[in-house]
């Protein structure tokens, strides 16, 4: 006997990084090499130009690459958002070095620090969908009616096994059939 589960499927949400990373690096060999280690991890990379656009531009969302020295230095109150940090033979100070997601030695090394951040931020986003109420039932796909859910009678409740999540109508569905397994079970044994 099978248990129809997930007949239909939550699907997993793909999480892309949504726009590029913002890159800042005064020294051009530094640049390149960040550069070149972003883009074979399959990112896009904007550089930003001037000071003045990296006190702007890094207050979103948007992860920030930047390489350490005096002029960081100098903006480093205006980092809102969260940077990935490249030493390229300057070490950040420790107040800034604390606030980083990472801290890389070398420049050719930042994309796995990226990679880790992408990878993190979807995690952190996943879990956060799954403490929401559920949309769908996985089995049946009625829709979840947190209203209805409140009201009497068990065939409105939802009930979630991990990242399934099943309604009322279903859950009971299941428990019969897991009684009559249980009894087809029971007569085998009573014939033997
Ligand atoms: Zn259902």
């Amino acid at each position: 006997m099978q248990l129809d589960f997930g007949e239909t499927q939550l699907l997993p949400r793909v999480e892309t990084f949504a726009g590029p990373i913002l890159v800042w690096a005064p020294d051009e060999p530094v640049f390149e090499a960040v550069e070149a280690s972003l883009v074979g991890a399959g990112h896009t990379v904007r550089r930003l130009e001037d000071d003045a656009e990296l006190a702007t531009l890094s207050q979103g969302d948007a992860l920030l690459v930047a390489q350490c020295g005096p002029r960081l230095d100098v903006q480093q109150a205006f980092l809102r958002g969260p940077f990935v940090l490249v030493e390229a033979g300057r070490k950040p100070s420790v107040a800034l070095a604390a606030r980083a997601y990472g801290v890389v030695a070398e420049p050719g090394d930042v994309g796995y620090a990226v990679d880790r951040f992408v990878e993190h931020r979807r995690l952190a986003r996943e879990v956060a969908e799954r403490r929401g109420p559920p949309r769908r039932c996985s089995r049946c796909g009625r829709g979840f009616d947190a209203r209805k859910a409140r009201g009497a009678g068990t065939a409105r409740r939802f009930v979630r096994f991990g990242a399934i999540s099943l309604c009322g109508t279903c859950v009971e569905a299941l428990r019969t059939l897991l009684r009559q397994a249980q009894a087809q079970v029971a007569v085998v044994e009573a014939d033997n």
